[in-house]
């Protein structure tokens, strides 16, 4: 059945922009209203903490569309904040105090950065890196900075590391877990960009947290760790993850877990009602369970799936999910690797360019890749149509994966 507008969209980063896009794509008439609370056009993160780090490019580079997309789309942008949802009236209210009526409610709010709970914490050398302006300002706090500390060893944490340090910073990241990135990639591929980072100059400090932020005045002047040592430090980047934005759907009654708890059609317990992207926990029939993912392949594909249901074409979310980081070498990933229970390795991991197989139970689960694009591809046409290769064949060079194709 087709959506009757208008459709309000809360939240304009990838989940939200690609929802309104594809809406005009799938023919959808009636009024759509896309709700962005960040004062830029909508834009890409990912190169937040990479390219557009780095000094390269300007913030229009980064924009999905000119402002002349909305208009010749008719997709009303509002820079505003919805700051509630009044289900029982179908309307939200946003901080400008004015109230708007939907025929259907995407919530699109993503997530935000979660904060360190320490003394100095939020000084002005305390960083984080998600939006715009955080990584504008950052990349002109690298400029004058000479020492930074990186707090937390995920992605976003070790892309700053490699770009901080190529910019002449001395650079330490001091991580909890006793591995790089442990809760998204396997042992070898921590393994491997740990001494990436090492060989680059980058100290990594694993198994240990910060005690305490050292400053003078409002400056910071360094970092204490749980194992005694001090570190110094005139610039802190905190990467220790996010926090979903559920609040908006938990104030109006809606469950929420980790995320806004969501079906296998992206519906909340109000049929009236979408949740998208990082903000929400979906029913995965893939991996038969709930699942809440950070990536750009999800709040698009997502989005995508929420435009046909709403343009009258039913499908559940069962997507293949897939991403990437640079660190120097590109890594890819294909599908979920946690919980293998072996791996195989295709390609020569001393030039920097192999993948992982990874398996669990003899069922290939996922692919890890390292400049090795074609292996990530072959991953995500083998993963998405349910395939398999046997461990054997993947260390196998000679081995045609497109064969198996
Ligand atoms: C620095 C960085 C690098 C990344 N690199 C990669 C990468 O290489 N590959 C990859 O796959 N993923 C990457 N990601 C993750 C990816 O960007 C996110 O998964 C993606 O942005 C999620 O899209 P989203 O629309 O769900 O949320 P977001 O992009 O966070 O957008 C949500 C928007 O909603 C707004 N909002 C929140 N509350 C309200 C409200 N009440 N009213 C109105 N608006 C509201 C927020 O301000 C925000 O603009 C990266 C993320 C960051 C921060």
């Amino acid at each position: 059945m087709i959506a009757k507008g208008p459709i309000i969209i809360a939240g304009a980063g990838h989940a939200g922009f690609q929802l309104a896009a594809c809406l005009r794509q799938e023919g959808f008439p009636d009024p759509i209203v896309l709700i962005n609370d960040e004062g830029h056009l909508p834009y890409q993160r990912p190169p937040l903490s990479k390219a557009y780090l780095k000094g390269t490019g300007c913030a229009e580079s980064l924009i999905f569309r000119p402002s002349k997309f909305y208009d010749d789309q008719k997709i009303e942008l509002i820079a505003d904040r919805v700051t509630s949802i009044e289900r029982n009236a179908g309307q939200v209210t946003l901080a400008s105090g004015s109230a708007l009526k939907y025929g259907h409610l995407v919530i699109a709010t993503g997530a935000r950065n979660r904060m360190l709970a320490l003394p100095n914490a939020t000084l002005d050398d305390v960083r984080h890196l998600r939006s715009l302006d955080e990584s504008e300002s950052l990349r002109h706090k690298m400029k004058v900075a000479r020492h930074a500390v990186v707090i937390g060893a995920g992605f976003i944490g070790l892309e700053f590391a490699a770009t901080a340090r190529r910019a002449g910073l001395e650079v330490d990241v001091v991580e909890l877990a006793e591995r790089v990135m442990s809760r998204a990639v396997t042992t070898e591929i921590s393994k491997f960009f740990h001494e990436r980072h090492a060989a680059a100059g980058v100290r990594i400090h694993l198994g240990v947290h910060v005690n305490s932020i050292a400053a003078d005045g409002t400056k910071v002047t360094g970092v204490s760790l749980s194992d005694g040592t001090s570190l110094p430090a005139d610039l802190v980047v905190v990467g220790v993850g996010v926090l979903p934005n559920v609040e908006l759907a938990a104030q109006a009654g809606l469950p929420t877990a980790s995320g806004i708890i969501v079906d296998e059609n992206l519906l909340t317990a109000d049929q009236n009602i979408s949740a998208i992207g990082d903000c929400a926990i979906y029913a995965s029939q893939r991996f038969g369970g709930p699942l809440r993912l950070e990536s750009v392949q999800n709040a698009a594909d997502q989005a995508r799936c929420v435009a046909a249901r709403l343009t009258g074409k039913n499908k559940i979310y069962d997507a293949l999910p897939w991403f990437w980081s640079d660190q120097g070498p590109d890594k890819q990933i294909v599908g979920l690797t946690s919980g293998c229970d072996r791996v195989a390795v295709r390609g020569d991991r001393a030039q920097g360019s192999f993948s992982i197989f990874c398996y669990r139970a003899n069922e290939l689960i996922g692919i890890e890749s390292v400049n090795r694009a074609g292996d990530h591809m072959f991953g995500r046409r083998l993963l998405g149509a349910g395939g398999s290769i046997s461990p054997e064949q993947a260390a196998d060079m000679t081995f045609d994966l497109k064969g198996v194709l």
